[in-house]
């Protein structure tokens, strides 16, 4: 049910804070990511708060699940903040006190991730501002087998449309799925859309992101042990429409 989500009506009105103390508190400790955000440019996105300069959130897990990814990615990219949406009540509530129990042992480690419940499919624009992401994970999202339910796919038109809106110019969206007919749909939908480029295995495997897809999360680990094949689909966020 919607109404219990705390669904801010815009970006600016969301309290950060409480995801990631340690990036927001006044004595923030040197490398817990006071000063590393690059700055935004007010003329696209508003104006936003020093605040909001120096800290936002960069990379989206959507569907995060049980929290793989980004337990994986937080060392890779400690002065990046990340969040993972998951709609399952009692799946994100474990993912915060996954996070928390890591933070807590590894101080001050993982303290650039976080997670929260929420419908992504509906309500991403009310987090994040224009451009502000740079990566946006789909891993192994559901697959909605029934033709009647294909709109409710996280990969449609209309929903790239929202991502390339809030994916900086060069900023990348990743997929991957062990449903090969939701693989070739989300390539199809991707490939169509001015604004996405597919990026070629080459330019993947040096991407130390892309290289995680496979294996991070729990539902690739299930999909590894049953010998599963899987589909991977990478884009870049071009600057301006190509022509098709
Ligand atoms: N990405 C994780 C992984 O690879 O282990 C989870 C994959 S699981 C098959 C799909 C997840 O997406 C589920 O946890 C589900 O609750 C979540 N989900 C489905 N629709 C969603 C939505 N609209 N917003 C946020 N999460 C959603």
């Amino acid at each position: 049910n919607d109404s219990n989500f705390d669904v801010p009506a815009h970006p600016d009105d969301y309290d950060w804070s409480r995801h990631y103390p340690a990036f927001f508190s006044r004595d923030a400790p040197e490398g817990t990511g006071s000063q590393q955000q690059e700055p935004e440019d007010p003329s696209e996105t508003g104006t936003p708060s020093a605040q909001q300069q120096q800290a936002a959130v960069r990379f989206a897990d959507v569907g995060c699940g049980f929290g793989g990814l980004l337990v994986k990615l937080a060392p890779l990219y400690p002065d990046t903040l990340m969040l993972g949406m998951e709609l399952r009540d009692k799946v994100s509530e474990y993912v915060r006190e996954r996070i928390l129990a890591l933070r807590d042992q590894h101080s001050p480690q993982y303290s650039n991730i976080a997670c929260l419940r929420t419908n992504a499919q509906k309500h991403l624009v009310n987090y994040f501002r224009k451009g502000q992401l740079t990566k946006l994970f789909f891993l192994f999202p559901d697959p909605h087998f029934k033709a009647g339910t294909h709109r409710r796919r996280i990969i449609s038109r209309a929903q790239l449309a929202d991502y390339a809106y809030l994916l900086a110019p060069g900023g990348m969206l990743y997929t991957i799925t062990d449903v090969p007919e939701l693989g070739k749909w989300m390539r199809e939908k991707s490939d169509a859309h001015p604004l996405f480029q597919r990026m070629s295995d080459e330019e993947l495997a040096t991407d130390p992101a892309a290289c995680l897809l496979d294996k991070a999360t729990e539902e690739g680990q299930k999909v590894a042990r049953n010998s599963g094949l899987t589909m991977r689909s990478v884009y870049r966020r071009l600057e301006s429409p190509v022509s098709l």
